[in-house]
């Protein structure tokens, strides 16, 4: 059984835009790449788990998230960094049209790409990790019973990292970047 690091997208790989049509408008935050190549070396599956529910908003469609995603994936290739596999929840509960209107089962912080991706890629949730800059990202985490979750300060990881009622909050584990998230679980657990 592989473990896996499940990688948020906006704010935690790369710049928040709100909604990411456009490729050309793609950037990879400092260390993105970095953080995941370490992965990719301690023979760690990646895969990014993103909610991309201006699909559902009808602002982009599943053609330009392909074309973002192709650009990701270029991007890191160029600093020998992988992504072993994609998944995103086009879904919103309440806004959107047709069948892309419904509370899903995949949607963060419901944990259903995390399960996905675990039969997919046959992983080990228990000893598999996820990262990213949302309360949410690290619920899914917790849902999917994985070992753990980092918060990186990241996108609105500072914010998010506020929010929290003050013993969540002391629970926890937060990193400043992806790197140093990866250093972080590598490391110790
Ligand atoms: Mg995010
Ligand atoms: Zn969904």
């Amino acid at each position: 059984m592989t473990r896996a690091v499940f990688l948020d997208r906006d704010g935690t790989l790369v710049d928040e835009l709100g909604f990411l049509r456009d490729a050309a408008t793609l950037r990879l935050l400092p260390g993105a790449a970095e953080g995941v190549r370490l992965f990719n070396r301690a023979g760690w599956r990646t895969v990014l788990v993103t909610n991309q529910s201006g699909i559902a908003r009808g602002l982009l469609d599943e053609d330009d998230l392909c074309a973002v995603h192709a650009r990701l994936e270029q991007a890191l290739a160029r600093a020998d960094a992988r992504l072993d596999l994609l998944l995103h929840c086009p879904h919103h509960p309440s806004a959107g049209r047709g069948l892309l209107r419904q509370s899903c089962a995949c949607r963060k912080p419901e944990p259903g790409m995390l399960l996905d991706a675990a039969r997919r890629l046959e992983l080990d949730l228990a000893q598999s990790w996820i990262v990213g800059d949302s309360a949410r990202d690290l619920e899914a985490g917790r849902r999917a019973e994985l070992a753990g979750g980092v918060l990186v300060l990241t996108g609105k990881g500072r914010d998010e990292l506020a929010a929290l009622a003050p013993a969540e909050r002391a629970r926890v584990l937060s990193a400043p970047d992806l790197p140093a998230a990866a250093r972080l679980i590598l490391q110790g657990k």
